[in-house]
């Protein structure tokens, strides 16, 4: 299914009816015990494998929460240069029979050994990325397990070892590589050196050479398969506990280069945590998000809410103008954000001033329809905020998964997750690549003798950019789930796709099929290889700096058209599909 893109109308109609078919089929056979609801069903993730995986769960009875499990265990083992259990995640949830939206943080912490220093040599200077990403201290305890976990005791329906079932299955049969895999393989320049990885990532070819494996081949990873069965058995004690515990500690601190220090004491410590979901409203719809440490709801909901003032709908879709006028408020959004976000438990984020409807007006009136405002200041939301804080400086790769789930009793996951760059620190234990998030931090704990929110701190959890959303219609109904990885221009990604579904119309498919643009606060970047590449002269009179890139989105979403049923797009940038059905 590489580059399914898209669950039209008609298809989905029929998986309605086969779903139904097979369910009713499945009420004479074993294999199918059809579980109190029998509604639609849908799941769009960046895997086939996974995507299986989870209606696999929900036709057992499971929930969005219980798929979601069973998704992630699937994607650490057949997208591990993305996401995994070795790594950190968001969940924005909706809980439908309790009316109530919820946020689960599985955010990496910093170990309790890290110093603000983690990422500076000898004479102060901030390290090479590279050096930094490839090393043990580039690790943080992971949190996804217990993430996940904590969510399971709250809403889960099937027992928590029924839901790695898929995923062992895959990782002792084998599991076929996808084209993005094969890709980063590729790419990567040091993988192949590695300990464990080089081996399991890589055959040996003639003279000797490392050769990547290629898509359509089959890996095993029994390793993995023997630390699904710890979890599976055991919960969370058998990921942050005992012999899997071991391994990832033995990792970080023996990595071949600068080790790091997470200790069995920092995985025994680690806390997922719930937070209250950041929803505010725009237009007639309300964007539930994530609250900070990650910077993508904030900054989604600053962009929008400088965008209220602008009738986005009568410039067009897509047009310079509209492209103009987003461009502009995310470039303001984005000074805010490497002002003022980092981890809420370590640094006063003013979250509520920032979103103050006010001071989003005062922002808006700052752009000038004929000409780019170039590199914005950030605002001062309050006056104790005012010029205290150093900018941010960190790098992110674009890497990461997101899935949407919503379940035959309309329950929703809306999850991002990430080992932050391909591959993470490179490092693997378990079967697992473990993450490098803590780049993720500001190298610089200061900027002109003032400290930076988003600085190195034991315990701390970096300032992410990842940005799962749900949108509530205006009478409280579920009506989108999308999110996206790519690093820093994720919140972006998704600001697109929320304006395109909302402001212009669209369904999931056009609205992440369309070209990307956006300004970081930097100059305004487009999608290589599009229509976009045509407008670069009328872009630069009105004052852009304009650079191409290549984008890696990775918008999973799902959206309720007006009569009711689901629609739902994978990005055609990466490998996923949508699935439906009904239980
Ligand atoms: N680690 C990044 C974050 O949490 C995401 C990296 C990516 O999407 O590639 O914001």
């Amino acid at each position: 299914m590489h580059n399914s893109r898209t669950v039209p109308v008609i298809f989905a109609a029929l998986l309605l009816i086969i779903g139904g078919i097979s369910w009713q089929l499945g009420s004479h056979g074993p294999e199918i015990a059809a579980g109190p609801s029998s509604g639609p069903y849908m799941i769009a993730a960046a895997n086939p494998d996974a995507t299986a995986a989870a209606q696999e769960i929900i036709k057992k009875g499971g929930n969005a929460i219980d798929a979601a499990i069973a998704v992630q265990a699937v994607l650490t083992l057949v997208e591990p240069e993305s996401s995994g259990l070795g790594g950190g995640a968001f969940m924005v949830y909706f809980d439908e029979a309790a009316d109530k939206v919820l946020a689960y943080d599985g955010r990496e912490t910093a170990p309790a050994g890290a110093t603000s220093k983690l990422f500076l040599d000898d004479d102060g200077q901030p390290l090479g990325f590279r050096d930094a990403v490839v090393s043990g201290r580039s690790v943080g305890v992971p949190g996804v397990v217990k993430m996940l976990w904590l969510a399971h005791q709250k809403h889960g329906a099937l027992p928590w070892s029924d839901l790695f079932e898929p995923a062992i299955r895959l990782a002792e049969n084998g599991f076929e590589v996808q084209p993005k895999l094969q890709e980063w393989l590729e790419w990567d320049p040091v993988l192949k050196d590695m300990p464990v990885a080089g081996d399991y990532f890589y055959k040996t070819g003639p003279d000797d050479k490392k050769v990547p494996y290629r898509a359509g081949e089959i890996i095993k990873n029994p390793a993995y398969a023997r630390t699904l069965r710890e979890i599976a058995e055991k919960g969370p004690d058998g990921f942050y506990e005992g012999d899997v515990a071991q391994a990832i500690v033995d990792a970080v601190q023996n990595a071949p280069a600068r080790p790091g220090t997470l200790s069995l004491t920092d995985l025994e410590n680690y806390q997922a945590k719930e937070r209250a979901a950041l929803c505010r409203p725009y237009r007639i719809y309300r964007i539930c998000t994530m609250p900070p440490p990650t910077s993508g709801g904030l900054t989604t909901l600053q962009t929008l809410g400088i965008l209220e003032s602008f009738d986005l709908k009568g410039m067009g879709a897509m047009t310079v103008t509209s492209m103009h006028f987003i461009a502009e408020a995310e470039a303001l959004a984005y000074a805010d954000r490497d002002q003022y976000i980092g981890d809420p438990d370590f640094v006063d984020v003013p979250v509520d001033a920032m979103l103050d409807p006010e001071y989003l007006a005062a922002r808006a009136a700052l752009i000038d329809a004929s000409l780019s405002m170039g590199k914005a200041a950030p605002g001062n939301p309050g006056e104790e905020h005012a010029d205290n804080r150093g900018a941010n400086a960190d790098m992110s790769q674009p890497s990461t998964s997101h899935f949407s789930i919503v379940d035959p009793d309309g329950n929703v996951v809306s999850m991002t997750t990430s080992v932050e760059g391909p591959f993470g620190s490179h490092l693997m234990a378990g079967g697992m690549i473990l993450n490098n998030q803590l780049t993720d931090f500001s190298f610089l704990p200061e900027r002109d003798g003032k400290p930076v929110a988003n600085a190195v701190a034991p315990g701390k959890r970096p300032r992410s950019s990842m940005d799962p959303v749900i949108v509530f219609d205006e009478d409280g109904g579920f009506h989108a789930a999308i999110g996206s990885p790519g690093g820093s221009r994720i919140i972006n990604y998704v600001n697109q796709s929320l304006i395109a579904m909302l402001d212009w119309n669209m369904d999931v498919p056009a609205a992440i099929g369309l070209p990307h643009f956006m300004d970081r606060n930097g100059p305004l970047e487009i999608e290589k290889n599009t229509a976009l590449e045509q407008k670069i002269p009328e872009f630069e009179q009105l004052g852009h700096e304009v650079k191409v890139e290549r984008m890696m989105s990775g918008l999973h979403g799902i959206l309720v058209m007006p009569d009711g049923s689901y629609n739902g797009g994978a990005d055609p940038r990466r490998d996923g599909n949508v699935v439906s059905g009904t239980r």
